[in-house]
């Protein structure tokens, strides 16, 4: 915010007049003075919202705002209609044709700027996702697939009292398959932390209570298990004012008048179509990052992963006095199981691998693939005798038993080497921040390996503390 607002008005001073009411509330607005150069706006200029005003006549407003609902780049670009008519059949005609809401002239000025606060908010909390998803296109991730049916979405029905609640429910229910459920806002009030994460809910908010009802929009928003549900807030004509509270609250809609379920049934829809789209979005998201750091082939976390995380680990150890130990294994003559058969063997062999070393380690400790047939392990709150230990199991659970290629009765024999360093061998050169100790000690796990590959192999090697002057007792590497 603040957006890009396309007006379409056929009548220049219609045009004009809204224009100055919105420009003052700091929108950019751009002009149309009929459909087709709406049409080539919605492309030059890509507007947040539209407008379309009391110009054109109902049914050409109700064709434009199809027309336009559907010519815009994107799902769900918001529509706001300004009619000369209050007709519920209008009304109903123009939701089902896209808009989201149709306000009668003299349209109550607050009530519209309230309205298209709230839709370009949920907008740039839409456009902000989309934005974060495109990285996991650039990282070469493609999207989430949209799934092929939309699950039954949960609604909850909170009400001044309980026997409204249960007559709306018992209204909406033939029009809509979703579950919903009703209950006193007290009650929603309560137990909001503890309802499993409704898809929306619809709020009465009167006469009788309405400090509950505003407090309860703020209850869903600020929760984290409620935070991203829609909210339908519904006002008798006494309330209408309240609209104004309750949008900038953080509702989606508004309606007022008498409870009518078919208009909170297409309502409904619209505001759970915008749900799953952000859903969608923001799964696609969290997937990217997983996939981001994760090694597709082992299903491990990756080398970007890796590095930052034991530099995390060390930080955390040096801060706290605590040994680490890290290790990097290696599989032995890879190269060579390759070459005899083949890489798709060579691939079955390394995900074993990751398995068996994945089953023989903690929760805690981190494991890694950081190359080709090259592991890296990090035991936190570990010591030289336990890290040896460790070690020893992962060469023995590799080496244990020849990995079974499936459709092809090939039982291959595999091992793999271990180099080790242990933070206490290197805690002065931590202290004195000479080099950043996890880095380091990878270095010195490294040169360990090559002494382990040196020497024989399937086997593990210990990385010796640093050179210490002469005269003092020093191990050999
Ligand atoms: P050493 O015991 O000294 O470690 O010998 P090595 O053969 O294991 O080591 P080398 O570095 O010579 O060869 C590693 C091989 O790993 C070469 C490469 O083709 C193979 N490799 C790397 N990544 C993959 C992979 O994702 N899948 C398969 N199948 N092979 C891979
Ligand atoms: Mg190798
Ligand atoms: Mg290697």
């Amino acid at each position: 915010m603040p957006g890009k607002i396309l007006i379409l008005d056929n009548v220049a001073t219609n045009r004009i007049v809204l224009k100055v009411k919105l420009s003052t509330a700091f929108f950019h607005v751009v002009q149309a003075g009929s459909l087709p150069e709406a049409e080539r706006l919605l492309r030059r200029a890509a507007p947040d919202l539209i407008v379309i005003g009391t110009g054109p006549d109902d049914r050409a407003c109700l064709a434009a705002c199809k027309r336009l609902k559907a010519a815009a780049p994107g799902p769900g670009i918001p529509i706001l209609l300004l009619s000369g008519s209050s007709s519920r059949d209008l009304r109903l005609e123009a939701l089902r044709a896209g808009a989201d809401h149709v306000f009668s002239v003299p349209v109550d000025e607050a009530a519209l700027l309230a309205r298209i606060r709230s839709l370009l908010r949920a907008r740039d909390a839409q456009d902000d996702l989309r934005l974060r998803g495109r990285a996991r296109r650039a990282l070469g991730f493609a999207e989430t697939p949209q799934a092929g049916f939309e699950p039954m979405a949960q609604i909850v029905l909170a009400t001044g009292e309980r026997a409204i609640g249960r007559r709306w429910r018992t209204a909406l229910k033939p029009l809509l398959p979703h579950a919903i459920d009703h209950m006193p806002l007290y009650e929603a009030l309560r137990g909001l932390g503890r309802v499993a994460a409704p898809d929306a809910f619809v709020v009465a908010l009167d006469d009788t209570c309405p400090d509950d009802a505003l407090r309860l929009l703020a209850e869903i928003r600020a929760r984290p298990s409620t935070r991203g549900a829609g909210i339908l807030v519904l006002l008798p004509q006494s309330c209408e004012a309240l609209q104004v509270n309750a949008l900038d609250l953080g509702a989606n809609d508004a309606m007022t008048g008498t409870f009518d379920a078919e208009e909170v049934a297409l309502r409904l829809e619209t505001i759970l179509q915008r749900k799953r789209l952000r859903d969608r979005l923001r799964r696609n998201l969290e997937e990217g990052l997983e996939a981001a750091v994760t090694d597709p082939l082992t299903g491990l976390f990756n080398r970007r992963y890796a590095l930052p995380h034991l530099k995390r680990i060390a930080e955390y150890s040096t801060r706290g006095n605590n040994d680490y130990a890290v290790m990097v294994a290696d599989l032995d003559h890879f190269k060579t199981i390759n070459d005899r058969f083949g890489h798709a063997a060579g691939d079955a062999v390394l995900k074993e691998v990751a398995e068996r070393l994945r089953n023989s380690l903690r929760p805690v400790d981190l494991l890694a693939r950081i190359g080709g047939e090259e592991f890296l392990i990090v035991l936190p709150a570990t010591g030289r005798a336990e890290a040896t230990r460790v070690a020893s199991r992962l060469c023995r659970r590799v080496g244990a038993t020849p990995v079974t290629i499936q459709n092809r009765d090939l039982h291959i024999p595999v091992t793999v080497s271990i180099g080790i360093a242990l933070a206490s061998d290197h805690l002065d050169a931590a202290r004195d921040g000479a080099g950043d100790s996890g880095t380091g000690l990878l270095e010195c796990a490294d040169r360990a390996l090559y002494g382990a590959k040196a020497t024989g192999r399937n086997q593990i090697s210990l990385d010796g503390p640093p050179e210490l002057p002469m005269g003092q007792l020093s191990r050999g590497r």
